[in-house]
């Protein structure tokens, strides 16, 4: 990749900086109505929700702890229908409301995957909140239980989302062009 010229990748912005503000504001709100007073646990899909995991935990007024996984399951821009847990969380969950929280569902087999092991766990309860939702690509039967935006089928980056491990750092989502 030429790293001079990869914003020239950038065909345009999707959905803006205070536009995901206000949305991660009114999630963390939604969250702290339905878990105040619960033992709470956050649990993270690295890398791509490493930024909505930062913003949002930040709007949950009321005590939670916060796990990161690591999970890969894409290259490039098409799936591989292969998930790999590459960093298990270590702890205990069976004393926790467990929330997942993702940056995008898109077939919803990361999803399918990690779902399945953490409910075997035996969390309090699972709930998955979503930032980004395209439906329109999903494979595996599942939903998540809050989806910031739902988005057609494009592929997106920046706020913690890559093309090639590139883009992250983007305050706002975009679309990639090649
Ligand atoms: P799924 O298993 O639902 O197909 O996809 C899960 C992962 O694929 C996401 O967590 C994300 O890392 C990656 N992914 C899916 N769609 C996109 C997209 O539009 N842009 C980027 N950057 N990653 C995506
Ligand atoms: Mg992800
Ligand atoms: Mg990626």
């Amino acid at each position: 990749m030429d790293r001079d010229n990869i914003y020239g990748h950038i065909s345009r912005i999707l959905i803006t900086e205070e536009e995901i503000r206000e949305k991660v504001r009114e999630a963390g709100r939604m969250i702290t109505e339905e878990y105040r007073g619960r033992p709470l646990l956050l649990v993270s899909i690295l890398n791509g929700a490493f930024m909505f995991m930062a913003d949002i935990c930040r709007q949950v007024k009321t005590p939670c702890e916060i796990a990161f996984m690591s999970v890969k399951s894409y290259q490039g821009d098409s799936t591989t229908g292969n998930v790999q847990i590459v960093q298990d969380i270590k702890r205990d969950i069976s004393g926790y409301h467990v929330v997942i929280i993702e940056d995008i569902m898109d077939t919803g087999l990361t999803l399918r995957a990690v779902t399945d092991i953490l409910r075997g766990r035996n969390p309090l309860s699972l709930k998955i909140v979503t930032l980004l939702d395209k439906p329109e690509r999903r494979i595996a039967d599942i939903r998540p239980d809050y989806a910031l935006f739902t988005i057609p089928n494009l592929f997106v980056i920046g706020y913690g989302l890559d093309y090639n491990e590139a883009y992250r750092e983007l305050p706002y989502i975009a679309e990639y062009s090649a």
